[in-house]
């Protein structure tokens, strides 16, 4: 096959423009990791947040994309701005977010969680990889598909670009889904999303998340006595409320694993790139001799199938426990509803099995949170196409594999309720070392370069269509 001589003069010249323009790219990431820009105001003062965002508004601007800060329902603020597209062209929104996960144990970091730093070629900070490598990413791919061209030139982009950095995604409150559902116009102008929130299903394997798995927690409240009673004069015949809450989260599993629970189907299959079972064990640094649950593949049990996880138990701490039974227990339950599944009615049918397993008349209670819906997207567009390529292009010929995501974006979904004609594709940084949430986050600055110039050569091609 004749490589298309324009294509390849491009992706020589962009990715020069990518290569020298890294180092900046990575200087800029230490700078806005050293922002602890953690949404929640018992872990971190409000300001810190405001400097991250105008630190946002600032660095884009200078791109040319004229940001400012919008309040959104939760307080935070979302760095939002708009560049209108030359005539007739398609406008493109990207997305990404600079609130980062709290830092949780401190001495489990192996260095400074908001120093960026190097350790044997990955660089290590809160937020490194989730999500504000991604945010570099988008800065990196701005500057060198402009090249030398002044950002308010008109020329400076073939597309128009509508840039959303939120401010408290982490948080799972949905500001930013409620503040677009208050102001859909802008929205409904982009022709397509690229929701950098998403991450490489392998290092150096570039992916395009098509699923992801909606969320709802569940809290269940057993009760059963006015008051805790010694354990040796009232245990054997006293309703113990602990322990029928124990057997009521045994009931959600059956021996293999695999969910148990009426109404909640869990053998759906996976149709897309498979995760091999030893790279599984490894990316979730299983011990020797654990095996992995349920009856699918690694796939299937991801990102076809619903799960079920036991956020927390409320029960008198091992230290400090006494010889009581106790007359009120608590979980926090998380369920993960895969796409084509109906995220209220597994709600429904997980707390009506609550209800019907609680023994010895014991009396329940439940609640549930916000409901997040599941995602697919549709992979047929032009869009889908041109990234795909554009991406195993800047992998060096390495092919775009498309995966399902574990974890949850519940704005896609409000994101194409408001704007049903715009193509959402995934992607991101983050690989399965980056560890995102945990201690030690870190990102592959590799990943960035390629992501970023992946971007470019999409956003370069997605006038001409080539
Ligand atoms: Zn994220």
């Amino acid at each position: 096959m004749t490589p298309n001589t324009a294509a390849s003069a491009d992706r020589a010249e962009l990715g020069a423009r990518v290569d020298a323009l890294l180092p900046r790219t990575l200087a800029e990431l230490a700078e806005l990791v050293a922002i602890p820009s953690i949404a929640d105001e018992r872990v971190i003062d409000p300001a810190e947040c405001v400097r991250a965002a105008e630190w946002v508004r600032a660095a884009f601007r200078a791109e040319g994309i004229p940001a400012g800060l919008e309040l959104t329902p939760d307080g935070s603020y979302a760095v939002i701005g708009h560049r209108p597209a030359p005539d007739g062209a398609p406008t493109v929104l990207l997305y990404c977010h600079y609130d980062v996960q709290p830092i949780l144990d401190e001495h489990e970091w192996l260095s400074p969680p908001f120093e960026l730093t190097e350790r044997e070629g990955r660089l290590y900070g809160r937020g490194s990889a989730d999500c504000k490598g991604n945010l570099v990413a988008h800065l990196l791919a701005l500057r060198s598909l402009r090249g030398g061209t002044p950002a308010d030139d008109a020329a400076a982009y073939p597309v128009g670009l509508i840039l959303v950095a939120e401010g408290s995604e982490e948080q799972g409150r949905a500001s930013l889904d409620r503040y677009a559902e208050a102001n859909p116009e802008l929205f409904r102008q982009a022709d397509v999303m690229l929701i950098q929130d998403a991450g490489n299903f392998a290092n150096g394997v570039p992916t395009l998340t098509t699923s992801l798995r909606g969320a709802v927690d569940v809290v269940v409240t057993v009760s059963a006595l006015e008051a805790s009673l010694h354990s040796g004069e009232f245990g054997g015949a006293a309703p113990d409320a602990l322990a029928a809450l124990i057997r009521m989260l045994a009931s959600l599993r059956d021996e293999r694993g695999d969910l148990s629970v009426p109404g909640i189907a869990s053998d759906q299959v996976w149709l897309g790139v498979q995760y091999g079972d030893e790279a599984f064990r490894a990316d979730a640094g299983m011990r020797d001799g654990a095996e992995r649950i349920g009856s699918g593949t690694v796939a299937d049990q991801l990102w076809a199938r619903p799960t079920l996880t036991v956020l927390g138990i409320d029960a008198p701490p091992v230290v400090g426990a006494v010889a009581a039974i106790q007359p009120r227990a608590a979980a926090k339950l998380n369920l993960r509803v895969p796409p084509g599944a109906d995220a209220a009615e597994l709600r429904d049918a997980l707390i009506a099995h609550l209800h019907a397993v609680a023994p010895w008349g014991v009396s329940v209670e439940t609640s549930a949170g916000e409901l997040g819906l599941p995602f697919s997207a549709d992979t047929s567009g032009e869009a889908f196409r041109i990234l795909s390529s554009a991406l195993t292009e800047a992998y060096d010929g390495t092919q775009t594999v498309t995966s399902g995501g574990g974890g949850s974006i519940p704005l896609t979904t409000t994101l194409s309720r408001i704007n049903p004609e715009a193509e959402i594709v995934l992607l991101g940084v983050p690989d399965p070392e980056s560890r995102i949430h945990s201690t030690n986050e870190s990102v592959d600055p590799e990943e960035i370069r390629r992501i970023a110039l992946g971007e470019a050569l999409f956003l370069s091609r997605l006038v001409t269509g080539s």
